[in-house]
């Protein structure tokens, strides 16, 4: 039966495909794919682990059995006859093996799979005793994947593509099988929510879309589902509880709309616009060697970000004329599941920004230290998991790096030794305090004094920080006396400004760009970097969004950072402007009550 979710609409374009569910657990796994030739590899991991969770829940009957009849309860060697039935079970080992076996899933990624899937029948159960059975095996399987912690085999660079299963050919006249490339189909992932790791890994993957449940337009799900250029709806709410495995889905991300199980009309009229989606796309990639400039006359740079160095490779393809942000934290982000120090040290670090400077061809990469915390913690581990109830007003950005001043100078040396090779921005993120940029100032000058006294080359760098709290807008004359260049992070000077969490799909209708408060900040940083001749750019969704790009012209930004896949939509808005124009139009904007309803000028 067709039916339809309705979420935020975050990456353009229509996806047609089958479901691929990633539900999440209590534990933070990994989810990927391994090569065909790791499937017995990753077998024996959960036989071995199964087998090790047998020991020891032997071990705890027998223990059991030791106490007496009033210290051990009936109920708990119950229990424990349950828990080893549980992990016997077929239902279990079998389903895991055909994820492994047929999908090519990591272990991890197969026992949640099919924990999901026979949670879902112990829910359909009329028994009340059956039903409570679900929590005891989510013991289990918590059991298992503890035990195969560590283990995991290093990941498959890049997961190969699933050949189309035998069921599809058996579909028949089934919705959605006609639209499905002849050998492969197409697959679309479904989850909860992604870690940003997770993210990172499925960004090398085959999707061709994806939802998740939780997520605001800016969370950073979202930004980098974005970066991934495919089709992608974030706060979908019960989404991944609604669509099942193999499903056939059709995910439109410029109405921000997920339709199961399509009917063939549904299907015909969404294959169509995919079709337009690609023709716009080819029309667009004409504008990729023209450069950015007015109607009158002037010039505008369309800078990327970027979260991996490789990332510059479509950078440079999109036409950016630089790296205007590279979110760092991601190299410090998904390393257990690579089988990596926990962070990276000062060489791998250095050989990172090296690539992505390379990578640019001679162009500026800007480099933002690293900003974990709220919605992006290390390890995979939420701030909310220790107790702190509001991450993204905790120890976050800068303040992180304050608190662990030797990360932080490792950090700061990679970068200044990177510099050594081309053209870098050191931008430091969600600075607030006079006494925060003293510090961090005084520590760039210790990073340097220290690879003076170890005799190792570094290069200048241009020094930058982000506005992205409105305590940095309202005090700009204090930045700009230490600072080169201003960034404006959109994202969280909205977030802040407004008191809405950018992850909360709860209150994403609350999360306005065009808030008088937020226009008026964004119009004064602007304008107090141009009167003093200092460099300003944009880096948040802002930029990216060709809704805004006019306004921005008209309050004179010159310099906007976005995903690689906005450049050229972006670039088409500049060449259709004209910034003289569009200036008195933003000055009436920023007194709007109701910005959003004022239309450009015409030839504006
Ligand atoms: C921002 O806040 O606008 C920004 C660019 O930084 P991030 O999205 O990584 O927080
Ligand atoms: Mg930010």
């Amino acid at each position: 039966m067709t039916f339809a979710v309705h979420g935020l609409p975050v990456a353009r374009g229509i996806a047609i495909g089958r479901a691929v569910l990633v539900v999440s657990s209590r534990i933070d796994v990994a989810h990927y794919f391994i090569k065909a030739d790791q499937v017995a590899e990753e077998i024996e991991r959960v036989r071995t682990a199964r087998n090790a969770v047998a020991e020891e829940l032997q071990k705890l009957q027998a223990s059991v059995a030791l106490m007496g009849p009033n210290d051990a309860p009936h109920e708990l060697i119950a229990l424990l006859e349950v828990h080893q039935m549980l992990l016997q079970d077929e239902s279990l080992t079998g389903g895991v093996k055909h994820w492994i076996t047929d999908r090519l899933y990591n272990a991890e990624w197969a026992l949640t799979t099919q924990l999901e899937i026979i949670a879902r029948q112990f829910d359909e159960m009329e028994d009340e005793y059956l039903r409570e059975r679900k929590a005891d095996l989510e013991q289990v399987v918590e059991r298992l994947l503890h035990r195969m912690k560590g283990t995991a085999a290093v990941l498959a660079p890049s997961p190969p593509r699933r050949k189309r299963p035998a069921e599809v050919e058996d579909d028949g006249g089934e919705a959605g099988a006609g639209a499905a490339d002849a050998f492969d189909v197409p697959l679309v992932l479904i989850a909860h929510d992604l870690s940003p790791a997770d993210m990172l890994q499925f960004k090398k993957s085959v999707f061709a879309g994806f939802v998740t449940d939780v997520g605001g337009r800016t969370s950073h799900t979202a930004i980098v589902a974005r970066s991934m250029d495919i089709p992608a709806v974030v706060g979908a709410r019960s989404a991944s509880q609604l669509v099942r495995q193999d499903d056939w889905v059709i995910i439109d991300g410029d109405a921000g709309v997920v339709i199961v199980d399509p009917s063939p009309i549904i299907l015909a009229e969404y294959g169509f616009k995919q079709r337009q989606g690609d023709l716009e796309r080819s029309r667009l990639a004409r504008l990729r060697h023209k450069p950015a400039v007015t109607l009158d006359g002037q010039k505008v740079d369309l800078l990327a970000n970027i979260e991996m160095p490789e990332d510059a490779v479509g950078a440079v393809k999109a036409g950016a004329v630089g790296v205007g942000l590279f979110r760092s934290e991601f190299l410090f982000m998904g390393r257990e599941a690579q089988r990596l120090t926990r962070l990276p040290n000062e060489e791998e670090q250095y050989q990172a920004y090296r690539r992505a400077i390379d990578g640019m061809q001679g162009m500026p990469v800007t480099v933002r230290t690293i900003d974990v915390g709220a919605d992006k913690p290390l390890d995979g581990k939420s701030p909310r998991d220790d107790g702190h109830l509001n991450p993204a007003l905790g120890l976050r950005a800068i303040r992180w790096s304050l608190a662990d001043p030797a990360m932080f100078l490792t950090q700061l040396r990679a970068i200044l030794r990177a510099a050594a090779h081309g053209e870098i921005n050191l931008l430091i993120p969600m600075l607030a305090h006079a006494s925060e940029i003293r510090q961090t100032l005084s520590l760039i000058d210790f990073a340097r004094a220290e690879l003076d006294n170890r005799g190792v080359a570094y290069g200048a760098v241009k020094l930058g920080a982000m506005i992205e709290i409105p305590a940095a807008a309202l005090t700009l004359k204090t930045f700009l006396k230490h600072f080169d260049f201003l960034s404006i992070g959109t994202n969280d000077l909205i977030q802040y400004t407004l008191a809405i969490d950018r992850a909360d799909e709860s209150v994403a209708h609350l999360y306005d760009p065009a808030h008088p408060a937020v226009l008026r900040l964004v119009a004064d940083t602007i304008a107090e970097c141009r009167r003093q001749g200092k460099g300003v750019s944009v880096c948040g969704e802002m930029a990216g969004d060709v809704a805004f790009t006019r306004l921005l012209l008209g309050m004179g930004l010159r310099s906007f950072s976005m995903h690689p896949s906005q450049i050229l939509a972006v670039k088409q808005e500049v060449l259709r402007a004209d910034a003289a124009k569009l200036e008195a139009w933003a000055r009436q904007v920023l007194e709007a009550e109701e910005p959003s309803e004022l239309l450009p000028p015409t030839g504006g």
